[in-house]
């Protein structure tokens, strides 16, 4: 059984920060010339322009294919495994909160186009 988590529309909202590829964060103390201790601010760039949209995701209840357990996508857990020590991992996703069985549904999300901000429907 497959379960779509859909987009709230009533979520959906235009980005205020959108585009943006810099933002300013807390940096080291230093004197503030007068006697005391101010924060600078370090501008940190990112690859990825901000996107135009925001969304939440409505609420999907998916139940569990091992053990039969009903409960939000949003319990559903994630780890990590390593292949080898000190090698590479991979993530085990949709792990059943109740019983511990990975891959215990199927979950497909809906999208949205970022450029219009309609949601790309899942058939
Ligand atoms: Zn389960």
């Amino acid at each position: 059984m497959k379960y779509i988590v859909r987009i709230d529309r009533s979520s959906i909202k235009k980005n205020p920060d959108a585009g943006r590829t810099m933002f300013p964060m807390p940096g080291c103390w230093m004197p503030d010339g007068k006697g005391g201790m101010t924060r600078g601010v370090n501008m940190v760039y990112q690859m990825q322009p901000d996107p135009n949209y925001l969304a939440k995701n409505a609420y999907c209840e998916v139940t569990c294919a091992f053990c039969s357990s009903k409960f939000s996508h949003k319990d559903l857990e994630e780890d990590r495994e390593y292949i080898y020590p000190d090698e590479d991992y991979y993530y085990i996703d949709n792990i059943c909160p109740k019983c511990g069985q990975r891959d215990c549904c199927e979950i497909e999300y809906e999208k949205f186009d970022q450029k219009t901000g309609k949601v790309i429907e899942v058939k």
